[in-house]
């Protein structure tokens, strides 16, 4: 499989992009968070083409001098992510064998996902597509052209979800111009966008994007990815409610992370608190197995635990389904605790 080429802003020599939103080098990083050398490190010797990358909204919500703060331990990099671990892979959930036009996936009968940018506000290290191959798999390549033809096409599709990367990141009117051919497509009844950007640059919600939200003719959901409760901020708050009040509806998905969430209590308290700002707790996923990101993965007999625990401490609503994702044609099925 290619590598991927995510796409970059312009550095200046402080590890800052250049409007300053985003760090980019470690010995920054551990300059701004007060974190000791050994953090640092443990990142050098990497051999990645995944590299660091953290949002300033992100960065502050980190704890200074705390090298174990959950919120850094998805960002930072380590050289634990060179060691191939059987059962990991560059396609961890089978996107490539369901693509049927570049960046068009076609996985589930009446939904299609387009990855429509590789860029992302933070680099998640458990990202399972830190490996996909955004280049070729680009359907604005042809100023999405095959991708609406695609789903014109196949009148059974009823949503389209936009991903990537992440969808928020795209210039507002290249997002416009794709989302208006979605609009002309008369089976299309719902549009999903699957975005961390109001998690983790918030800023970037500003009132022209939600300007633009008003004027969606499609029904939208926005699936956002909070890991952990110190992650929701007042700001974050702000802006879900700002998209709540254009009719978004909200729902959030999680991912089980070894030494970021595997407590039920952390769990527990990120589900009552989407609820307090207006978000339905959807998902809690299982590592999707990604090489790099073994250091993550939750035991069997521990995710057993936890989920128990979990149902003790939460009303039905608020307990996120626990998925797996299969990976190639069969997807996500969603677990009981016996099946853990
Ligand atoms: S924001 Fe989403 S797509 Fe981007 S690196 Fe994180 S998990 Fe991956």
């Amino acid at each position: 499989m290619n590598r991927p080429i995510i796409p970059r802003s312009p550095l200046r020599k402080n590890g800052k992009n250049n409007n300053g939103s985003f760090i980019r080098d470690i010995t920054a990083l551990c300059e701004q968070l007060q974190l000791p050398n050994s953090v640092k490190d443990a990142a050098i010797g990497l051999n990645s083409p995944f590299p660091l990358r953290i949002s300033k909204s992100f960065l502050e919500q980190i704890e200074r001098g705390n090298p174990n703060d959950p919120l850094l331990l998805q960002v930072l990099p380590q050289t634990l992510e060179n060691s191939k671990v059987e059962g990991f892979s560059d396609d961890p959930v089978g996107d490539l064998s369901n693509s049927v036009t570049p960046g068009v996936i076609h996985k589930y009968r009446n939904r299609v996902l387009l990855t429509v940018t590789g860029a992302c506000a933070i680099h998640c290290r458990y990202c399972f597509r830190r490996n996909f191959p955004y280049n070729s798999e680009n359907p604005k390549r042809d100023n999405w052209d095959s991708a609406i033809n695609y789903i014109h096409q196949h009148s059974e599709i009823e949503e389209v979800i936009l991903s990537g990367g992440d969808p928020l990141m795209l210039e507002l009117e290249n997002l416009s111009e794709l989302v208006q051919q979605i609009e002309q497509i008369h089976h299309i009844k719902r549009l999903r966008i699957h975005s961390r950007i109001p998690i983790v640059a918030p800023e970037r919600v500003n009132e022209q994007m939600l300007t633009w939200f008003d004027k969606v003719s499609l029904p939208v959901v926005m699936v956002l990815h909070s890991n952990h409760p110190n992650e929701l901020s007042t700001e974050v708050e702000s802006v879900l409610n700002r998209l709540s009040q254009r009719g978004v509806r909200l729902l959030n998905q999680s991912v089980l992370l070894k030494g970021v969430n595997d407590s039920a209590e952390t769990l527990a308290k990120l589900s009552n608190r989407l609820f307090d700002i207006g978000v339905q707790p959807y998902y809690l996923n299982l590592l999707d197995r990604a090489h790099g990101s073994a250091h993550f993965e939750v035991s069997a007999k521990h995710t057993q635990e936890i989920a128990a625990a979990l149902q003790t401490l939460l009303p039905g609503y608020l307990m996120p389904k626990i998925v797996r994702d299969q990976g190639k044609s069969s997807g996500k099925v969603v677990l009981c605790l016996e099946s853990l």
